[in-house]
């Protein structure tokens, strides 16, 4: 897998592979990839671990309290394919 940054591709889709910094062009870019596929998901990483979860869950905004610091994220392997859970 090749990994790439969002910002750097604002015309390509949202993939897995893509790794997303968390600057408002990465946020701009997932916002657009969810509202094309609202089943599109994420994986975060951080020191402890990783989790999956949909990427709009994320994008909500809900799981930032609890990531004080460091974690990244990318698109989830199989995303917007059917049967990926
Ligand atoms: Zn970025």
């Amino acid at each position: 897998m090749a990994v790439w940054i969002a910002h750097d591709h604002p015309e390509r889709p949202l993939a897995y592979g893509a790794w997303l910094c968390g600057c408002r062009f990465c946020d701009l870019a997932l916002h657009a990839a969810v509202l094309a596929d609202p089943s599109l998901r994420v994986v975060v990483k951080t020191r402890t671990g990783r989790l999956g979860l949909a990427a709009r869950v994320w994008l909500s905004g809900a799981m930032h309290p609890s990531l004080s610091d460091g974690y990244e994220v990318f698109v989830a392997p199989g995303s917007g394919a059917r049967g990926f859970e």
